[in-house]
């Protein structure tokens, strides 16, 4: 199989409501959908998301990110990975999105290629991954609703952003404790603490039976995070600081974290993924599947992530949910919430629909 030819699309979705975090607001949001055309005939379809103020990027840098790539992938076997994934890297560093755009396509060709779904290509026999629901930074009470609205619909494991006021936040998870008292509650500060601060709301947030702190310190403070974690009576998770193997590696040799968050556009797609995940179980350390903002593409090929290894043991791939029921994608996953079940279609399992 060779590749004969790749486009890439931008598309705007819209989200149904603001989206706020400690880094920023987001109300509606763009992605680029790329088609990467064999002389097999198949075609592989993928997805990368810019979210500037996680990784730097922007549609547009992921448009010409994906055009600079071009040359060094037409005519290449798709399932060259690392040597194609060698190539992105010699020709830019960092653009995880764009090389998540390239790679997200490359393993949907592979596994149609080999006629089976992406997640038993990667080798995973469990066709169902559990995901969270994520609360963005609001009024407390307004949260608290939330927090019942998600329970009602069926959803285990809520993810409560926090990391801007500490009063508010504390109103806040007490609030969303009685309104979803069943709920596995995981915070997320988006690196909004110093470590006094953090000291502080990880014993306050013990006492909430919170299970799981993300990304308390900024992302260059992994000492920090190492540091925090010696005291934290909750395991600590690192999203922001870990966006490459050489990071996750760092991070483990610094016993910075219990849990990585790997997000497909953080870390160039499902190459890197897999090298993260694996740097992470050799050292005892589990790991979720996030997102950012990306749609049902690439959020189907994280649940195909997130299915094929056991060491994935969460995943918070909801963002799909945020979006206008306009956005021009089927996609072979079916949500019964809380469960996103895969199909046997091939590959991610998705066709463009408009
Ligand atoms: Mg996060």
């Amino acid at each position: 199989m060779r590749i004969t030819a790749i486009s890439a699309e931008p598309v705007s979705v819209k989200l149904n409501e603001p989206f706020v975090v400690s880094l920023g607001v987001i109300d509606s949001a763009e992605t680029v959908f790329t088609r990467v055309e064999t002389d097999s005939g198949l075609v592989g379809y993928g997805e990368g998301t810019g979210v500037g103020f996680v990784t730097g990027e922007s549609t547009d840098t992921v448009l010409s990110a994906i055009r600079a790539f071009t040359p060094a992938l037409i005519g290449a076997n798709p399932y060259a990975i690392d040597h194609l994934h060698r190539d992105m890297d010699r020709i830019l560093v960092g653009n995880g999105s764009a090389k998540a755009a390239i790679d997200l396509a490359l393993y949907d060709l592979m596994a149609k290629g080999a006629g089976l779904p992406l997640y038993q290509f990667l080798g995973g026999v469990n066709a169902t991954v559990e995901t969270d629901q994520t609360i963005g930074l609001g009024e407390p009470e307004e949260m608290a609703r939330h927090a019942r609205e998600i329970a009602a619909q069926g959803y285990h494991e809520i993810k409560v952003k926090a990391g801007s006021d500490d009063e508010q936040d504390e109103a806040a998870i007490s609030l969303i404790r009685l309104a979803a008292p069943e709920a596995h509650l995981k915070v997320d500060a988006n690196q909004g603490w110093t470590v006094p601060q953090a000291l502080r709301m990880l014993q306050m947030y013990a006492k909430a039976g919170v299970v799981a702190l993300e990304q308390p310190l900024p992302y260059w403070d992994v000492d920090g995070t190492a540091y925090l974690r010696t005291r934290s009576p909750i395991p600590v998770m690192i999203d922001e600081s870990c966006f490459t193997p050489y990071d996750a590696s760092r991070i483990v040799q610094r016993q910075a974290a219990d849990l990585i968050n790997i997000k497909l556009m953080k870390c160039g797609g499902i190459y890197p993924a897999l090298q993260i995940n694996a740097i992470a179980e050799a050292a005892g350390v589990n790991c979720m599947v996030g997102c950012m903002l990306e749609s049902r593409l690439a959020i189907g090929a994280g649940a195909h992530l997130a299915a094929s290894r056991p060491n994935i043991v969460y995943a918070d791939l909801d963002s799909f949910n945020d979006f206008d029921d306009s956005t021009a994608i089927a996609s072979a996953f079916e949500l019964e919430a809380p469960y996103i079940h895969l199909t046997d279609a091939l590959g991610i399992g998705v066709s463009l629909v408009g």
